[in-house]
């Protein structure tokens, strides 16, 4: 099973996942493997770009946009199918409605263009279901402000944060099945829980 974390900075995206997979490891058989990995940043050549991506001041954003892409196809390749195929439960944190969101609602890229790309990046894997940890962008921002570790997006205007929340929500709206919308702006044991009874209705627990 394939299950992807997705939201603004300051969702809650790792820490949640980071809880779900210890509830997991405990809740599950022991040979049932859970795996944890994120986009951009799964694989030694993920690490590469993100680290591109995240330290080259103002890149083209369809430089941008190809980096991400090549970023998933490593991943999709070398990690999430390899997984899958040896019935891991995978924990994803961000995936293709990151690049729909960011490049394309943040960067207004053409969603047309996003959607082909995100295709041959995948070659088609999709999420079995995506959690959206929906709070409030300037919230989310002031969250990862307090940690003190920014990047160069965590530091752009709340305006580009507020367009990339916008796409969240308008992909939520089209995917009702796959995406499932989590109220983030609560405690961290409120969402955590919410969760938790989600996929035990998924996943038969
Ligand atoms: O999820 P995480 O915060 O670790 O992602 C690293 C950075 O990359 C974030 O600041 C996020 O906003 C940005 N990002 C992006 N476009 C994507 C995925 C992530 O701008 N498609
Ligand atoms: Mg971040």
């Amino acid at each position: 099973r394939f299950i992807v974390f997705e939201g603004v900075e300051g969702a809650g995206k790792t820490t949640q996942i980071r809880a779900i997979a210890d509830w997991l490891q405990a809740s599950l058989p022991s040979e049932v493997p859970i795996f944890v990995t994120r986009e951009p940043g799964g694989t030694a050549l993920g690490q590469e770009i993100r680290k591109m991506l995240l330290e080259e001041d103002s890149p083209d954003i369809i430089a941008e946009l190809l980096l991400y892409a090549a970023d998933r196809a490593q991943h999709v390749a070398a990690v999430l199918k390899p997984h899958l195929e040896k019935g891991s439960i995978i924990l994803c944190d961000r995936y293709t409605d990151s690049t729909v969101a960011y490049q394309g609602y943040g960067r207004g890229i053409d969603l047309n263009l996003i959607a082909q790309l995100n295709g041959i990046a995948t070659g088609g894997l999709r999420s079995d279901l995506t959690f959206w940890l929906d709070v409030n962008a300037a919230v989310g921002l002031d969250r990862v402000r307090e940690r003190g570790a920014f990047d160069r997006i965590e530091q752009a205007d709340l305006s580009f944060h507020q367009n990339v929340q916008r796409g969240f929500s308008q992909l939520a709206k089209a995917h009702p099945q796959r995406i499932v919308r989590i109220d983030g702006n609560r405690s961290r044991d409120r969402v955590q829980q919410d969760i938790q009874e989600i996929l035990t209705q998924r996943l038969g627990l």
